[in-house]
């Protein structure tokens, strides 16, 4: 036994040395491509090194950095080729800082994290619009299915795992200004793994689907590619039972963005793409019928027109095709969209539309068709990837959820997104920065405290209970025919005026010094300020759908046979409330989880390769908390256990601890790493746990336990 461990010892030496040589290595050549790791950039680095590092290696096309186990990527705008299945293989079971920076060696690290200590994970993509999260997610997808066991079931479930994507972003990505697949939902995905670390099944959860577009896009914007996919992509015999022509011009719904054709989409082949994808993730024909029955009827429910009766209100041209699709009787429809239905004592009134009023209800109507039809899309997805066998399993959630926005125009929507990037990065902030700190503290280990920007501020004025926003907008919602977008607006005055974080114009520009109109409303966001317009804030949080037009889609033989079950449950919460308990919920499924992160970085406005903006870089930078996160790391502790864990694992390395230990774990644990020749500066021991510097120490550690 002695001879062995006196073997482990040398092998332990000189596993230490070679990482350490790998990363010396690395540090000769960080003229020409920047150092891998910012750990390892001189201890007083500041943003401008830091900048120059990044900007070092995108040029020469290594847009993956650490930060300790943080990854840091920047967009390259152009294809690399670095995701080959030969690179996939190079990453697979190498440990983590003896291969470059590459996202897959992220996704080998967390698998093989999990697989060792039985326990759940999720990896938290994070960046503004356009920065590289959705692709990033789907690499770490394909990793996934190409790394994990393969039998014959594993491989059905890897494949609906990937076709999943096409699919869900055909029904939830757009072309925005930002970014021409931009998701215009929040995802959630967790990828469940059995003992042997089969990818088993997978479930997913969205989040507040930006309905709008359905009906209206902004200039140089797309409604949501499904649309333009089945009108330019679709065969020809189903075009003709849809009664749609292929030309996209022809449909109110797609042309208000005066941008249906954009040369780096093809809707064609995409729409091939999403028809296979459906059947692979077991939609039967009728399924995917009713399905585009649904998509067609849209489009022509948004190109029906209303006249002008003698009286002034809004009447209806008799629209067959519209009619057929959704399978509503027809004298239900035309009454539907131009009355609205109201039950006084003891019968049912009908009170006319004036055009607006009937235009209004159209578009609701839409709204909450495709918004359903997402939900059902989910759901099904969702009983294909479902797990079956109920053994105890391990999962890896991927968090890709929209990005911060700011627009020339800021509306509800943007409010909704940037709301949801406070509440994350105050998770990371919790994660690490905080936390992280407060372990030193409780550990007893002498610690530097690192000064952060702590955007809890912000979030509570969003969220605090009766003064925050949404509970202002939520009370203005409350009082329909007095409440205005502009009520809603003094009532902020009111209650939050002096929040340094929010400025009207009527509050004075002190605070940021720029001119507001009087229907704005700026938020002084942690990543920037932006002024939101508040027209539309209370109706989009309504999101009213008459009650005719839940008849109607209870009525619509097609909607019910989709949905199967009553289709509009009446919403007994606003939109924004919703929203907020969803991500109270999210919060809870990751704080459960061992926390991974990806932190993604646009490298320009244009979406151009090779160009690096240094100021737009600078400000991300910035607000993504690098610098500091950079700081606690560094003077951090990569790696902590528990005591009792630590020496249970490592205990046969030793022959004072091995093969029983009598003595408290800690006094154990101060042996064996004594044994190993830890130096005393490689590690601090606290309260409960062991803190270890440098992963390649434990590694070495690692790999010699698996020698022995
Ligand atoms: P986000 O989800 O953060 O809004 P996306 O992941 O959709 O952004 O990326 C926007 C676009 O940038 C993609 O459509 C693609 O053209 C390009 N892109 C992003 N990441 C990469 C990458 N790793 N390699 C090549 N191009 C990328
Ligand atoms: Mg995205």
């Amino acid at each position: 036994m002695t001879h062995m461990v006196l073997e482990v010892k040398e092998s332990l030496e000189e596993r230490c040395n070679q990482i350490l040589r790998n990363m010396e290595a690395s540090l000769t050549a960080r003229d020409r491509v920047g150092i891998q790791d910012f750990v390892l950039l001189d201890p007083h680095t500041s943003e401008s090194a830091f900048l120059d590092n990044l900007r070092k290696r995108f040029h020469e096309n290594l847009i993956y950095t650490y930060i300790g186990t943080l990854l840091v990527s920047v967009n390259p705008y152009k294809e690399l080729d670095i995701y080959s299945k030969k690179q996939m293989d190079t990453y697979m079971g190498v440990n983590f800082f003896e291969l470059p920076p590459h996202i897959y060696a992220l996704a080998d690290n967390v698998f093989r994290t999990m697989q060792s200590e039985f326990n759940n994970h999720f990896i938290l993509i994070s960046g503004e619009s356009g920065a590289g999260k959705t692709e990033a997610s789907k690499k770490i997808l394909q990793f996934y299915a190409v790394s994990c066991p393969s039998t014959k079931l594993l491989n059905n479930v890897r494949d609906r795992l990937l076709l999943s994507n096409p699919v869900l972003e055909a029904f939830g990505n757009a072309k925005t200004l930002k970014n021409d697949n931009s998701s215009r939902f929040g995802k959630y995905m967790d990828i469940q793994f059995d003992h042997q670390g089969g990818a088993v099944g997978g479930h997913i959860l969205s989040y507040l689907l930006e309905k709008s577009r359905v009906v209206h896009q902004n200039h140089g914007e797309r409604n949501f590619h499904i649309f333009y996919q089945l009108v330019e992509g679709g065969e020809e015999d189903l075009l003709r039972w849809l009664g749609l022509e292929r030309n996209c011009k022809n449909y109110r719904y797609l042309v208000q963005g005066d941008c249906a054709k954009v040369s780096s989409i093809n809707d064609k082949s995409d729409w091939k793409t999403v028809r296979k994808a459906l059947s692979v993730i077991e939609f039967s024909e009728s399924d995917t019928e009713h399905l585009f029955g649904i998509i067609a009827s849209v489009l022509h429910l948004g190109n029906i027109k209303f006249d002008v009766d003698a009286r002034g209100y809004a009447t209806l041209n008799n629209n067959q095709e519209m009619h057929w699709l959704l399978g509503i009787p027809n004298q239900v429809l035309q009454q539907g969209l131009t009355h609205r239905k109201i039950e006084a004592k003891t019968e049912e009134v009908f009170s006319p539309f004036s055009v607006d009023h009937a235009v209004y209800a159209r578009d609701a109507l839409a709204k909450a068709i495709y918004g359903r039809t997402f939900n059902w899309l989910v759901n099904k997805i969702n009983e294909s990837l479902a797990n079956k066998d109920s053994s105890r399993k391990t999962v890896i959630g991927l968090l890709d959820i929209y990005g911060f926005e700011v627009f020339s125009v800021n509306s509800f929507e943007q409010f909704c997104i940037n709301y949801c990037n406070e509440k994350l990065q105050q998770l990371f902030i919790e994660l690490t920065l905080k936390s992280e700190q407060e372990e030193y503290e409780m550990e007893g280990i002498e610690w530097e405290p690192v000064p952060y920007f702590n955007n809890k501020i912000i979030c509570d004025l969003v969220e605090e209970k009766f003064r925050g926003i949404i509970s202002l907008l939520d009370e203005e919602c409350l009082r329909p025919g007095e409440a205005t977008d502009i009520t809603f607006l003094e009532k902020m005055e009111e209650k939050i005026g002096g929040h340094p974080h929010f400025v009207t114009h009527k509050l004075g520009d002190q605070k940021t010094r720029k001119t507001l109109d009087r229907g704005d409303f700026r938020l002084l966001h942690y990543a920037g300020e932006v002024t939101y317009c508040v027209v539309g804030f209370l109706d989009k949080n309504n999101d009213l759908l008459y009650r005719n037009g839940k008849e109607m889609m209870e009525l619509s033989v097609s909607l019910m046979s989709c949905f199967h079950v009553i289709i509009y449950l009446p919403m007994t919460f606003k939109v924004v409330t919703q929203f907020k308990s969803s991500l109270v919920g999210l919060t809870e499924i990751l704080m459960s989880k061992e926390p991974w992160y990806v932190r993604c970085i646009k490298p320009n406005e244009a979406k151009q390769p090779g160009h690096f903006n240094d100021v737009l870089v600078r400000h991300q930078v910035k607000y993504l908390g690098l610098m500091e996160h950079l700081r606690v790391r560094r003077a951090g502790f990569a790696y902590r256990r528990k005591y009792e864990i630590f020496l249970q694992r490592y205990k046969p390395l030793c022959p004072d601890t091995w093969p029983n230990w009598k003595g408290t774990a800690a006094e154990g644990v101060q042996l064996l790493i004594k044994h190993l020749g830890y130096k005393p500066d490689e590690y601090k021991m606290g309260r409960t746990k062991i803190f270890i510097r440098h992963p390649r120490t434990l590694f070495a550690t690692e790999d010699a336990f698996q020698v022995c």
